[in-house]
């Protein structure tokens, strides 16, 4: 049977589309954006991240690895990720909790059973499932499977996407989905690959086959000051959009929350400094945006 490595299920999420959902967060993604609020979710696979912080250098985690892939130099603890096989056994025996599993892999029925459960909010709010990531887009077999048992059990779905996959997974999915939240972060394909990794010219043809197809696409824009909040940007997003069909435009500026994530997790960053913009900046944008007829929110 299939399966998938999901590294949270959130519960009670009003952020991610209409109504009380659980939004799932599928591991991996093909973007690297350097302000990524997930940096945990960019790998495809199973990861063991530690928390150097927690970690007494007690030696627990030593004992209890098979795969000797855990030495201790100079009171410090290192690991051989060529020998780790993600089994998990260290975090588990690790009692000041510095070690943890990211990526538990479910099979469309163990999802179901998670998202079922909150069924009786999603009635009553209108909400549903929104499967976020990473991204999900690039994990299309398993998607449609979990899509169409959402389906038949009355589970409204949303996307939440950065738009690098291939088009025809867009058009395979389509039909079951109630909305995608679509992410542009930038217009400028030499920008969007300097802080994303990739180029964004397939991003921005999925978005105009997905509006041409009649979908129900809300944009989201996540707003850095200085990288893509400028007048300039913000045109070139409203020339871009102008022939699209467009629900809501969600604004969503910068926050450093992660910036832990990557310090504890001693996870690689790009080392440059992002900022939110002001307030009264956040206000112009939404004022332009408003201007120019498109309803606009602050925040997810
Ligand atoms: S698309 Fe989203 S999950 Fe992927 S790297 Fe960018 S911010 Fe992170
Ligand atoms: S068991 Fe935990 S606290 Fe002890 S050395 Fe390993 S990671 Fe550090
Ligand atoms: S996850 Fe398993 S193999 Fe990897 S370091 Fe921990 S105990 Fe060893």
């Amino acid at each position: 049977m299939k399966s998938a490595l999901i590294f949270n299920i959130q519960k009670f999420s009003v952020h991610d589309g209409p109504g009380i959902r659980t939004t799932v967060f599928f591991k991996g993604c093909p973007l690297t954006c350097q302000w990524c609020h997930n940096p945990e979710s960019q790998r495809y696979g199973q990861e063991i991240l530690s928390h150097s912080n927690r970690c007494t250098s007690c030696g627990q985690c030593i004992k209890s690895c098979r795969q000797k892939a855990i030495l201790m130099v100079d009171g410090q603890v290192f690991y051989d990720l060529s020998r780790c096989t993600y089994c998990g056994v260290c975090a588990e025996n690790c009692c000041n909790n510095a070690r943890e599993v990211v990526g538990k892999s479910y099979t469309v029925p163990q999802l179901m059973v998670e998202i079922a459960k909150d069924r009786p909010f999603y009635e009553q709010s209108g909400g549903g499932v929104t499967l976020s990531g990473g991204e999900v887009m690039t994990q299309i077999e398993f998607a449609l499977d979990l899509v169409k048992a959402c389906r038949e059990q009355g589970i409204s779905v949303v996307v939440d996407t950065c738009g690098y996959a291939p088009p025809e997974n867009f058009s395979r999915i389509l039909e079951y989905i109630d909305v995608f939240l679509y992410d542009i972060k930038l217009i400028d394909s030499k920008e969007h690959r300097q802080y994303t990794g990739k180029d964004n010219a397939l991003i921005l043809e999925n978005l105009k086959m997905l509006s041409s197809s009649g979908a129900n696409i809300s944009l989201r824009l996540p707003l850095i000051e200085k990288i893509n909040t400028d007048n300039e940007h913000i045109q070139q997003i409203l020339d871009f959009i102008a022939m699209l069909r467009i629900g809501f435009i969600y604004l969503l500026p910068y926050h450093d929350m992660a910036i832990g994530k990557y310090q504890q997790w001693n996870i690689e960053c790009s080392g440059e400094k992002f900022f939110a913009p002001s307030n009264e900046r956040l206000e112009e944008i939404r004022s332009i945006f408003e201007q120019a007829n498109y309803k606009v929110k602050i925040g997810g």
